[in-house]
């Protein structure tokens, strides 16, 4: 039986203000000025962090510039020892980056604890391995050896959102430090208590300028980071706005990107399928940290054979959901994780119906006694959406599921790919052809088969079109943090003749 009661935590757990971390040491930001970092369940300002300006980010680029000679020759061995050092720590001090997590995010500790955790953990794991494969390779031809090498791009700059910040952070930082790169990391202003106490618990593993950490508002560091000349690549992930902007600054020096953006992910249910696995599937990704996930499968399309048994499944699930207090292991759907995020998700829950839309479910503000300041949402399904309305098009972020009705293959894949996102998906079926006809199809990059959110280790994960571009989470990720050299060498003594004999 699940222990409801909360695991304990005091302040003295996390620090009640953090600076910049730059160089190896903590540092206060130029401006003087902070952000308050909130608990959104309950409304309490947690800690503070520095809100950073260009001085700041230009003292962290120095500093990673600085680190990136020494740190780039690092022996594999040893940037291996510090990877799997990560792994030894986090595993070690689990429940409590978990609970920075649920504090600062809202999420339900059930799930930072394994799902968040666990997820993390394991990039660092799968990256510990990975300074071994930058070896290059050789090629050899009559007289000719080619060598290619690889080498790490130098300083990155890495931009990261308030969703799921351990994730996050590992999904960086791991290739990025395991290919012998420099990093400056800006975590998002709303929620990074446990990216600030993550830094705080490794600080001795790496040698200053080799992480630093620069806090604030994107707008006040961002175009600074990312133009500076010494920066070689920018990854990003978060919303289509602010990866526009960031392709812009990263246009002046030409410098390579990666967008990991946002999804309105199409969830196919079709009449051959299990429709239990399928409700709870479909529950799950509703709910899950909140709905504040980029691949959740927001778009229901539910064949309409078996519409109304599949409604009835799904309707049950997610009314039974327990709604709470984030801490408690009891809770299935936590706080939303920002004022700003609940604004947006109530704006949704008021358009629905104005856009023809019924609401089958929810559709309100949650309210939890004794946490009357929380941002709670009730699990809200809106049916006979239309894909063509902005509930099915546009990204609310929140335990809203909007439900298609679809009669065959062509219609679904059709109205699945009508979309600017391309990033998750799933499919339910008996039919393994079926299945993966229907996957060839369609336009995204990550395609679950009789399982939402079925993630495995080392696959990659990434967008289609406005989802953006680049893969995170797998080997390939080593490519986007490395470049290759060729290095051709003549074997054959004195000159080729072109011109004569000399
Ligand atoms: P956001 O774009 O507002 O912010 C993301 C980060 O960018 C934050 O750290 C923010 O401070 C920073 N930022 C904002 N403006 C900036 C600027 N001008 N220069 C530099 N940095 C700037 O996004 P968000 O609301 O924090 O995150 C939610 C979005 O992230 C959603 O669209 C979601 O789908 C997406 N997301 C995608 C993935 C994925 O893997 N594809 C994962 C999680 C979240």
């Amino acid at each position: 039986m699940n222990d409801p009661r909360p695991p304990h935590v005091t302040s003295s757990d996390f620090l009640q203000e953090y600076g910049h971390y730059i160089d190896g040491d903590w540092c206060e930001g130029a401006s003087g000025t902070t952000i308050d970092l909130r608990n959104p369940a309950t409304g309490a300002v947690l800690s503070r962090i520095a809100a950073g300006n260009a001085a700041d980010a230009r003292r962290a680029v120095d500093a990673a510039a600085r680190a990136f000679p020494t740190w780039s020759k690092t022996p594999p061995a040893k940037r291996q020892e510090i990877l799997y050092e990560i792994v030894r720590r986090l595993k070690a001090r689990l429940p409590h980056f978990a609970m920075m997590d649920t504090l600062n995010n809202g999420k339900p500790i059930n799930e930072a604890t394994h799902f968040d955790m666990p997820m993390a953990i394991e990039q660092f794991a799968i990256f510990s391995g990975t300074p071994w494969q930058l070896h290059g390779e050789s090629i050899q031809a009559a007289n000719t050896v080619g060598i290619v090498h690889r080498e790490p791009l130098g300083v990155v700059v890495q931009i990261i959102p308030w969703n799921v910040p351990m994730i996050m952070l590992a999904t960086k930082i791991a290739p990025a430090l395991a290919a012998g790169n420099t990093i400056v990391l800006k975590p998002s202003e709303i929620v990074c208590l446990s990216v600030m106490e993550f830094m705080r618990e490794m600080a001795d593993l790496l040698p200053p300028g080799v992480l630093n950490i620069v806090t604030g508002y994107g707008p006040d560091l961002g175009e600074t980071l990312v133009t500076d000349p010494r920066v070689r690549k920018v990854g990003f992930t978060g919303s289509r706005p602010t990866a526009r902007r960031l392709m812009q600054y990263a246009s002046v020096n030409i410098i390579p990107q990666t967008m990991e953006l946002g999804g309105k992910s199409a969830n196919i249910v079709c009449e051959d399928a299990d429709l239990d696995a399928a409700a709870e599937g479909a529950a799950m990704s509703t709910v899950l940290n909140k709905g504040e996930v980029c691949l959740a499968g927001s778009r229901l399309f539910v064949h309409e054979k078996v519409k109304d048994v599949f409604m009835e499944k799904l309707q049950r699930l997610l009314s039974n959901i327990r709604i709470g207090d984030p801490t408690s292991t009891d809770t299935q759907l936590g706080a939303q994780a920002s004022q700003m995020q609940m604004d947006k998700i109530t704006g949704y829950l008021e358009l629905g119906p104005q856009e023809g839309a019924k609401v089958v479910l929810g559709g309100q503000r949650a309210q939890v006694p004794g946490l009357e300041k929380g941002l709670f949402i009730q699990p809200t399904i809106f049916d006979q959406v239309d894909n063509s309305m902005r509930i099915a098009q546009e990204e609310i972020f929140g335990p809203v599921v909007s439900v298609i009705s679809w009669k065959n293959d062509d219609e679904v894949i059709r109205l699945a790919n009508d979309s600017i996102y391309g990033l998750g998906g799933g499919i339910w079926t008996s039919n393994v052809s079926r299945a993966h006809r229907m996957a060839c199809a369609l336009e995204t990059g990550t395609i679950w088969i009789n399982r939402f959110y079925n993630f495995l280790g080392g696959m990659p994960i990434g967008g289609y079109k406005q989802s953006g571009f680049g893969r995170e989470f797998a080997h390939e990720v080593l490519d986007h943090y490395t470049l290759t050299k060729s290095v051709i060498i003549n074997l054959e003594p004195g000159p080729m003749g072109v011109f004569g004999q000399p």
